[in-house]
């Protein structure tokens, strides 16, 4: 888990959801798209299954693309429309546990609801727990516990994720 000064720097400040929160919704979509240990392995079904059951669009675009000089991935929960560089895609169908948190963690964006809001108390610094990319990690640990078993992590490459 990255330190809490990162998310200050690189989120963006969103409603408060507590810890536990994050998980309820993380454990009901998890439920919602019967994912289990193995789901890791059929990614490509998880991928065409999110976007029948769900208004989602996974939008897979060249590597190339100058969408993605500002991000390795992207969601716009408002378009409900998650933006991935064709190599990610095909790491992420693979089975790539690196590959396959990105998605997690913008499934969190977009499940989370994070279209950014304005708050009016400018004396009061935004806690961790009202961090766009914090709720959006935590929320893809637990989908990755879900949809690749308790242990992703020992398997897991050194992460460095937006
Ligand atoms: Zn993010």
């Amino acid at each position: 888990m990255t330190e809490t000064g990162d998310y200050m720097l690189r989120g963006k400040r969103v409603p408060f959801l507590s810890d536990q929160d994050i998980y309820m919704v993380a454990q009901g979509v998890a439920k919602f798209f019967g994912c289990k240990a193995k789901t890791l392995q059929a990614m490509g079904f998880f991928i065409e299954d999110i976007q029948h059951k769900m208004p989602i669009v996974i939008d897979v675009r060249n590597d190339n693309d100058p969408i993605f000089l500002v991000a390795r991935a992207l969601c716009d929960p408002r378009e409900a429309k998650i933006t991935l560089p064709e190599t990610l895609y095909l790491r992420i169908t693979d089975g790539d546990t690196e590959a396959a948190f990105v998605l997690c963690h913008e499934l969190g964006h977009f499940f989370l609801g994070h279209d950014p809001v304005l708050h009016m108390e400018p004396d009061v610094p935004p806690c961790k727990n009202e961090n766009s990319e914090y709720q959006a990690d935590l929320f893809a640990e637990w989908m990755m516990q879900r949809i690749a078993g308790k242990d992703w992590r020992k398997a897991a490459v050194q992460l460095n994720l937006f």
